[in-house]
């Protein structure tokens, strides 16, 4: 985690409230629509949320705004516990607001009593149209006078079913002459015939944004309820309802949406790559929803951290998605186990070496602070990667070459005696010797080499896929590009090795574990891993290549 900081502006006012005894502890809430999963922007919010009240005193809510019965479902809802579970917190209740509709309704209810509400039997454009502009006043729509004894009526008439979708709605009664837009008589509840996840066919009329969600941050006695700024118009609604309403005083806070570079963080357009087919499901793991990233490999310590260093804002803007990298990479070079993965094969030889097997040990991790080390075998035959060969080097190539000698890894130093070669002139074998009194912990050789490999023994070695990923998007800012955000997918952003070899220790490998293959990145075992195949997914690389990419 990082050092000390000072506090957000958030905590300042709620660290001003406690310190004014305006509350003896705190309670917030995080509230998603589960019409999608989870992705790092509400990372970010629940870093906060949770957060705060880790802090200071108090709890957090976890309530589901599930007030829109089309696009909810309960598989998001599912998704979205586990997600916040495996980032590390615990919410103090489960609540719906689903739950909450009598209690709704009951408020709505009260504001007709009290002359606040109207029943409109007006279309949706001519709603649409009596509201005016910023610069011009609305006009009152021509139901805005009914009784409350007729208001009462036809709202009851409403939740009974009698009327289609869309054939009357309900309106807070405040001022069709208001600067604010949204303060124009607002629609609070509609009708809507379809089906709820949880209430089933119980309700034919469902409240509005604006009048679930101050409501249910009441009834549940949130303090600070903090949203994104886009909600800083809705806050007059917010309070003008919860004082007509003369329930629990909550109250909004908001801070700048997180926007992250090369990616897309709105659910709307998440859900667009899931139906399209351009990745595979939610978790995909080029995908930033918190299941694409555990799946990739990341670490709830990594996202954590990530949301602790970018703070929270008054001002949107983007966060460059390297410091993530980074930040997944300072956690993972802690906790990721040493393991060696050969992912395009070259045959060595070692010639002098006796037949059978020689155990070796190799350190787990070298950052740990009690060094463990595991069984690694050695033969006359290993794989070396391909491309730490050079048959024509250059001076400071420190890998091999003929006549060059180099160390293997935990093992001992070998030399390049001969290149064997097909019909076609590619390279198919090295011979090689090693030097016997060379291992690696035990070295009386007296030779200096500069470069280390890695290499897997072809006996032992096991087969495995990998999968190396990519950014999804080859654009940076993709809010401010031009045209469909799908204009910018990154054609490679997933390469396939079906076939790379792998030292044997990796088959006990979990999905829990994090490895470091040597010298190739941080890599995890895929969910869709079998124990006849193994797939493991490059979380990231070992340092920022991208910068570098970008400019061939
Ligand atoms: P999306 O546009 O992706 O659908 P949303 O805001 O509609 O996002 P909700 O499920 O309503 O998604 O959000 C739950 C909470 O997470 C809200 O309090 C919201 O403000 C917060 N949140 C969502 N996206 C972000 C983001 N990019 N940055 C910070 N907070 C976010
Ligand atoms: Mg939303």
């Amino acid at each position: 985690m990082s050092e000390e900081r000072s506090l957000n502006f958030i905590e300042e006012i709620i660290d001003n409230d406690l310190k004014e005894g305006k509350y003896d502890s705190i309670v917030t809430r995080f509230p998603p629509e589960p019409n999608g999963y989870l992705h790092l922007g509400h990372a970010s919010s629940i870093c906060l949320n949770f957060g705060l009240t880790q802090k200071f005193k108090g709890y957090t809510n976890l309530r589901f705004d599930d007030t829109n019965p089309s696009t909810e479902e309960t598989e998001y809802v599912d998704n979205i516990k586990e997600d916040i579970k495996w980032l590390g917190f615990e919410w103090k209740n489960e609540f719906y607001a689903s739950d909450y509709f009598d209690k709704l309704y009951a408020f709505a209810t009260t504001l007709i009593k009290n002359n606040l509400a109207y029943v409109d039997d007006s279309t949706s454009d001519q709603i649409a149209n009596g509201k005016g502009t910023p610069t011009q006043p609305g006009v009152n729509s021509a139901f805005r006078d009914r009784t409350v004894e007729e208001n009462l009526a036809l709202f009851a008439d409403m939740k009974a079913g009698k009327y289609p979708d869309g054939a009357k709605v309900l309106r807070a009664k405040i001022d069709m002459a208001s600067s604010n837009m949204l303060m124009r008589d607002p629609i609070i509840y509609r009708i809507k015939h379809a089906h709820h996840h949880r209430t089933g066919d119980n309700w034919c009329i469902y409240p509005m944004y604006d009048f679930a969600h101050g409501q249910s941050d009441s009834i549940e006695n949130i303090t600070h309820s903090i949203c994104t700024l886009e909600f800083v118009p809705h806050r007059e609604l917010y309070d003008w309802l919860i004082k007509q309403l003369n329930i629990y005083p909550s109250h909004q806070y908001e801070f700048a949406r997180r926007n992250i570079s090369y990616t897309v963080m709105s659910k709307r357009k998440l859900l667009q790559l899931v139906n399209e087919g351009i990745v595979d499901g939610w978790n995909d793991p080029r995908m930033p929803t918190i299941s694409g990233l555990r799946r990739r490999g990341y670490t709830p310590e990594s996202i954590r951290d990530f949301c602790d260093r970018i703070g929270i804002a008054k001002r949107e803007n983007l966060v460059d998605i390297g410091l993530l990298e980074f930040c997944l990479r300072e956690h993972l070079n802690k906790v990721a186990v040493r393991r060696m993965v050969v992912l395009d094969p070259l045959k060595v030889t070692i010639t002098n070496f006796q037949e059978g097997t020689e155990i070796l040990q190799s350190e787990d991790n070298p950052e740990a602070e009690v060094h463990t080390y595991h069984d690694i075998p050695f033969s006359k035959e290993i794989y070396i990667e391909r491309e730490d060969f050079m048959e024509d080097a250059p001076k400071k190539f420190f890998r091999l070459a003929p006549g060059k000698m180099v160390r293997l890894k935990a093992a001992y130093i070998i030399q390049c005696d001969e290149v064997v070669k097909d019909e076609q002139g590619n390279i198919t074998e090295l011979k090689c010797t090693y030097f016997p009194d060379s291992r690696s912990g035990s070295d009386t050789s007296g030779i200096v080499v500069k470069g280390t490999l890695h290499w897997v023994s072809v006996a032992h070695a096991k087969e495995v896929e990998i999968r190396m990923y990519d950014r999804l998007f080859t654009e940076e800012h993709l809010d401010g590009a031009e045209g469909d955000f799908k204009d910018y997918i990154n054609p490679h952003s997933l390469d396939i090795i079906a076939k790379a070899f792998a030292e044997p220790a990796l088959a006990d490998a979990t999905i829990t574990d994090r490895f470091q293959f040597l010298r190739k990145g941080y890599f995890c075992l895929d969910s869709n891993s079998t124990a006849d195949k193994l797939i493991f997914n490059r979380t990231v690389t070992l340092k920022d290549t991208w910068a570098k990419e970008m400019k061939k």
